[in-house]
């Protein structure tokens, strides 16, 4: 007996937690909150700044690199859930195998771990390594349309 394929949804959910791109601070560096989203929030233990922003990374995110799966998700923010990256709605829309998608995000995070080793070390980063790292998440993790 050969085992179920994973549905489409299981994919996305897969995507999302091989990424976390929208949640370690890479695409964005606060989330803007409802006001009434702040408080119970910053009573869990999220850095909530300002007026009412999720400073990222986010704390809800988990720190495992092998699962960045959201600790909050079933109670994370509107601005959350409205966003979903052109690389997750392509797969919603087309299917299809996943490793190219997860692929594309190895490479993303292979470029941003590159920047971070680069600056953790004093260096400047190479320019070729940043134009490739903007053409990677303006290609791929650009805002899409649908909710996440
Ligand atoms: S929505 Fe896009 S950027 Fe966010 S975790 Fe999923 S694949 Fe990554
Ligand atoms: S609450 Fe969850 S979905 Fe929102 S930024 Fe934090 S980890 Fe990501």
């Amino acid at each position: 007996m050969t085992a179920a394929r994973p549905s489409r949804e299981d994919d996305l959910a897969a995507l999302c937690r091989a990424c976390g791109l929208c949640c370690d601070g890479a695409l964005f560096g606060r989330v803007p909150l409802a006001p009434d989203e702040a408080e119970p929030l910053r009573r869990r233990g999220l850095r909530v700044v300002g007026a009412g922003a999720l400073e990222q990374p986010c704390a809800a995110l988990s720190p495992s690199p092998d699962d960045r799966a959201c600790t909050l998700y079933d109670e994370r923010p509107a601005a959350c859930r409205a966003f979903v990256c052109t690389l997750h709605a392509t797969h919603a829309q087309s299917g299809g195998p996943l490793e190219p998608r997860l692929a594309v995000v190895r490479r993303a995070r292979a470029l941003l771990a590159e920047l971070d080793r680069a600056q953790a070390a004093g260096e400047e980063p190479p320019l070729s390594l940043v134009a490739a790292l903007r053409g990677e998440l303006a290609a791929s993790f650009g805002r899409a349309a649908a909710a996440k």
